[in-house]
């Protein structure tokens, strides 16, 4: 397998289940939060973890955001910061970049502006929720 390095900003629960896989599947990962007890919360499930409010093009490029594979935007509520986090990443030259959206809304926009994958928790989880219940497995349920 590749070792690849993987940053996850924000580290609710979406962004540390994300991080806690890949890290526990033999890659480097970076997590990131602007909440320090957040940061220190996700430390024993990633290889590194640092605050830092990813809005700011200065915070990033401390960081060497430019050296990752892969970069998962994990934040939800604060749209405003979602939104501007894929832009200045998109402009620093990241060429995966993937995003969670809380909407159909804020999705359209995070592809605007440069997220590659766009990720739909509760709708994503709900479709694989009912595809395993139609499958001819689950006939029980
Ligand atoms: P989840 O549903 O995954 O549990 P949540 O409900 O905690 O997430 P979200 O709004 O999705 O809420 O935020 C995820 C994380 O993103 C939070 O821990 C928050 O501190 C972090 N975050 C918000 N803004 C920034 C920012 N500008 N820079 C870095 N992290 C941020």
């Amino acid at each position: 397998m590749t070792i690849k390095q993987y940053a996850v900003i924000g580290l609710g629960r979406f962004g540390v289940s994300v991080a806690r896989k890949l890290y526990e599947a033999g890659h480097e990962v970076l997590g990131i939060d602007i909440n320090e007890e957040r940061v220190e919360d996700a430390e024993p499930y990633v290889t590194h973890a640092v605050v830092a409010d990813t809005t700011e093009e200065k915070a990033l490029n401390s960081i060497g955001i430019r050296n990752f594979d892969c970069v998962i935007v994990a934040i939800g509520i604060d749209m405003q910061s979602s939104i501007l986090t894929v832009s200045l990443l998109k402009e620093l030259g990241i060429k995966k970049i993937i995003a969670k959206a809380l909407g159909k809304r804020h999705g359209q926009v995070l592809d605007k502006v440069g997220a590659e994958w766009i990720i739909y928790p509760e709708r994503d989880m709900g479709e694989r929720v009912a595809n395993q219940l139609l499958s001819p497995n689950m006939l029980n349920y």
